[in-house]
C-alpha cells in the first residue's frame, strides 16, 4: 500500500490566514505542470513498485488547473507508478472553480472524491477570511458535484472566526449536514506567523482569536456531528461510515507516499524527504533532473514520537499489540506510565481487550499537548 500526493502551488487569491505554500502568479502553472510530470518520472522509485491506493491532489488550488494539465499529471502518474483499480482520487477544489462543465469533467477524468474548500456558509467570515468564494457559491458547488456524479465529498469549516458566535456555527453545522457531503475536516482558525492575518491582528486592524471560544465550538461541534451521523475518526475528521478519507487515514498509519511539487512531503517508512517550497527554483532544478529536496533518516526514538503524535489524534489511539518492531516492551512501559496521569484525569481511556490507549472527547481538546507530553525526550 501506497500513496501520492500532488501539490499545485497556485491560489486566486491568498486567504488571510493561510501559510501553506502557494503563489498567485499562475502565469508559471505550464512550467510547473510539466516539472511536476518530470518529477514523477525522476522520484518513481521512491515507493518501490508498491500498489498505490490513493492519489491526492493538494495545494493551493488544483481546481485551477485546466482538464488537459489535470490528466496530462493523472496519465503520468499512472505511466510511472501501479495505481490500484479502486484507488482514491482526490482533488482539492474552491467552490469558485466548480462548474458544471469542470465538474463532469473531473469526474469523466477519474477523480472519485472532492474535498472543497468552504470554510463557512456565512458571507461575513468568507469575506473577513479574504476568501474567493462566498456561500451561495459553495452551496451551488456541492449541489452540482452530486449531480455531476460525486458520491464522496468532503468540505473544510473553519470555527474560532472572530463574529462566529455559537449561535451562527450551528448555523453552518446545520447547513453543512443539509448537503449530500459525506466528510467534514474542521480547523480551528489558527494564526499564523508571517500571514496577513497576524499582521492584521498585530496592528490591531482586525480582532483576535478568543481561545476559550475555539474550544467551546468544538467540544459543540464534537457533540453535533455525531448526532447527524457522522464519526469523528480523527481530532479534525468527521465522516458517514465507511466514508473516511483513504487518503489522510494511510498518513496516520504510517503508510509509505510519495510527495510530488513544491514544498511536498514523502516517506517511505525510513526517511522523510521534503520538497524546496519556491517555485521558480523547484522547477529549475527539475528542469536540470534533480530533485530540489532535504531528506532526514528518522531515529527510533523520533519514530515513536511521531507514532504517538499521529496515533493519538486518531479515533483508535494507540494499539499497543500491532506496534511495529521499533517498539520494546520497555518502550510500551514507558509510555504507559506517562500516560497514567492523563488515564487518572479522564483525558484518555485504557481498552484492555484491545491494548488500545486513546484520548477520550475531554483528551481531544488538548491532543496535541498530550501527544507532546507522552514523548520520549532524548530525540
Ligand atoms: S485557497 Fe487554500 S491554499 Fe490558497 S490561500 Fe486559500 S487557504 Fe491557502
Amino acid at each position: 500500500m501506497a500513496g501520492i500526493y500532488v501539490h499545485i502551488p497556485f491560489c486566486k487569491q491568498a486567504c488571510n490566514y493561510c501559510n501553506f505554500h502557494f503563489s498567485v502568479a499562475k502565469k508559471q502553472i505550464p512550467e510547473m505542470v510539466h516539472a511536476i510530470a518530470q518529477e514523477a518520472e525522476l522520484q518513481n522509485q521512491f515507493l518501490k513498485q508498491q500498489i498505490v491506493d490513493t492519489l491526492y491532489f493538494g495545494g493551493g488550488t488544483p481546481s485551477l488547473l485546466t482538464i488537459e494539465q489535470l490528466l496530462f499529471l493523472l496519465e503520468t502518474i499512472q505511466q510511472q507508478y501501479t495505481l490500484a483499480a479502486d484507488a482514491e482520487i482526490t482533488l482539492e477544489v474552491n467552490p469558485d472553480d466548480c462548474t458544471p462543465e469542470a465538474l463532469v469533467q473531473w469526474r469523466s477524468a477519474g477523480i472519485n472524491r472532492l474535498s472543497m474548500g468552504v470554510q463557512s456558509f456565512r458571507d461575513a467570515d468568507l469575506v473577513w477570511m479574504n476568501r474567493s468564494h462566498n456561500a451561495t457559491a459553495a452551496v451551488q458547488a456541492i449541489q452540482q458535484a452530486y449531480t455531476a456524479g460525486f458520491y464522496n465529498i468532503s468540505i473544510d469549516l473553519i470555527y474560532g472566526i472572530p463574529g462566529l458566535t455559537e449561535e451562527a456555527w450551528k448555523e453552518n453545522i446545520n447547513k453543512a449536514i443539509t448537503l449530500p457531503i459525506q466528510h467534514l475536516s474542521c480547523y480551528a482558525l489558527t494564526i499564523e506567523p508571517k500571514t496577513a492575518l497576524h499582521h492584521s491582528i498585530e496592528n490591531k486592524s482586525k480582532e483576535n482569536i478568543d481561545a476559550a471560544v475555539q474550544a467551546k465550538q468544538f467540544e459543540l461541534l464534537m457533540q453535533w456531528l455525531p448526532e447527524a451521523g457522522f464519526e469523528q475518526y480523527e481530532v479534525s475528521n468527521f465522516s458517514k461510515p465507511a466514508y473516511e478519507s483513504k487518503h489522510n487515514s494511510s498518513y496516520w498509519k504510517g503508510i509509505p507516499y510519495v510527495g510530488l511539487g513544491p514544498s511536498a512531503h514523502s516517506y517511505n517508512g525510513k526517511l522523510r524527504q521534503w520538497n524546496i517550497a519556491n517555485n521558480t527554483l523547484y522547477i529549475q532544478s527539475i528542469q536540470k533532473g534533480k530533485i530540489p529536496a532535504e531528506t532526514e533518516v528518522l531515529t527510533p526514538v523520533q519514530k515513536r514520537n511521531e507514532q504517538i503524535m499521529i496515533a493519538l489524534r486518531t479515533r483508535e489511539g494507540l494499539t499497543l499489540s500491532t506496534l511495529d518492531d521499533n517498539w520494546t516492551e520497555t518502550n510500551k512501559l514507558r509510555l504507559i506510565r506517562a500516560a497514567q496521569k492523563w488515564l487518572y484525569q479522564g483525558f484518555m481511556e485504557w481498552q484492555p481487550q484491545k491494548e488500545q490507549i486513546r484520548l477520550t472527547k475531554k483528551g481531544m481538546l488538548f491532543a496535541d499537548g498530550i501527544a507532546a507530553d507522552l514523548f520520549e525526550v532524548n530525540a
